[in-house]
C-alpha cells in the first residue's frame, strides 16, 4: 500500500493519480471522498460542507470508519494509494491496526515537499473538471480548451476551498499534524521528495522509488 504525505497543493492529487493509472491500482482521495458525501442533503452532508468550507479537518472517528470500510473491501486486491490519510497520528494509528488485521506489512510513505510560497500561488490557480475530476493549473498546467476541460468540455470550476483565506487555515492544520506524522513514519519506508519540479519529473522520481521497493520487496 502506498499513502501520499504533503501539504494542500503540494501535488499529491495530481501524482496519485497518475501513480494509480501507471501501476493500475485504485486511488482513494478522501477529500474527494467527503466532498462527494457533502454534496448529499442530509444533516451529514450539511456538516461536513461547513467543515470543508472553513479548512478545517474532518473528525478522525468519521475518516477512520470510512477508510476502513473501503480497504477491507479493496486492499487484499490489488493494493491501493491512499490520497490524503493519515492527516493526524491517530488516523495513522487506525490505519496500521487496519493493516495488521488484513494482514498486510506498513505502507510506502512518499511525502512531498513544496516551498510554502509556492503552495498559496499553486491552489489559487487549480482548477478542476467536476466531471472527470482531472486537475489543471491556469499557470503550469492550463487545459487546451481554457476554461473548460479538454477530456469532456465540462466548465473547470475552483474549489470552494481554494481561497486564500481557507488555504491559509488548511496550511496551519497540515502544519500541526505534519511533523508527528513523519516521526510516525521514520522508521518505516519513508521517502521525503523535492514536489516542486514540473509534473512529469516528479512523477518519474516517485516511480522509479515505487520501482526500488518493490525489487526489494521481491528479492
Ligand atoms: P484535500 O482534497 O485532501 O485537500 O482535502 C480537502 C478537505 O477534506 C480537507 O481540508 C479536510 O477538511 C478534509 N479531509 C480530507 N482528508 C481528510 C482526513 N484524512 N482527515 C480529516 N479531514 C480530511
Amino acid at each position: 500500500m502506498i499513502l501520499f504525505l504533503g501539504a494542500p497543493g503540494s501535488g499529491k492529487g495530481t501524482q496519485s493519480s497518475r501513480l494509480s493509472a501507471q501501476l493500475g491500482i485504485p486511488c482513494l482521495s478522501t477529500g474527494d471522498m467527503l466532498r462527494g458525501e457533502a454534496k448529499r442533503n442530509t444533516a451529514r452532508g450539511r456538516k461536513l460542507r461547513g467543515i470543508l468550507a472553513s479548512g478545517s479537518l474532518v473528525d478522525d472517528s468519521l475518516v477512520c470508519a470510512a477508510v476502513d470500510a473501503r480497504l477491507r473491501r479493496e486492499l487484499p486486491g490489488n493494493g491501493i494509494i491512499l490520497d490524503g490519510f493519515p492527516r493526524t497520528v491517530a488516523q495513522a494509528n487506525s490505519l496500521d491496526s487496519t493493516l495488521s488485521d488484513l494482514g498486510m506489512g506498513g505502507p510506502l510513505v512518499l511525502h512531498l515537499d513544496v516551498p510554502r510560497e509556492r503552495i498559496v500561488s499553486r491552489l489559487t490557480s487549480r482548477r478542476l473538471c467536476p466531471t472527470c475530476g482531472t486537475i489543471f493549473n491556469l499557470k503550469s498546467r492550463p487545459s487546451w480548451l481554457g476554461s473548460y476541460c479538454e477530456n469532456d468540455g465540462a466548465l473547470l470550476m475552483q474549489r470552494e476551498d481554494d481561497t486564500e483565506a481557507v488555504i491559509l487555515r488548511r496550511l496551519k492544520e497540515f502544519d500541526r499534524a505534519c511533523a508527528p506524522l513523519i516521526k510516525y513514519y521514520s522508521r518505516a519506508n519513508y521517502y521525503r521528495l523535492d514536489g516542486d519540479g514540473d509534473s512529469e519529473s516528479v512523477s518519474a522520481a516517485l516511480l522509479a522509488i515505487v520501482g526500488r521497493t518493490a525489487g526489494r520487496a521481491a528479492a
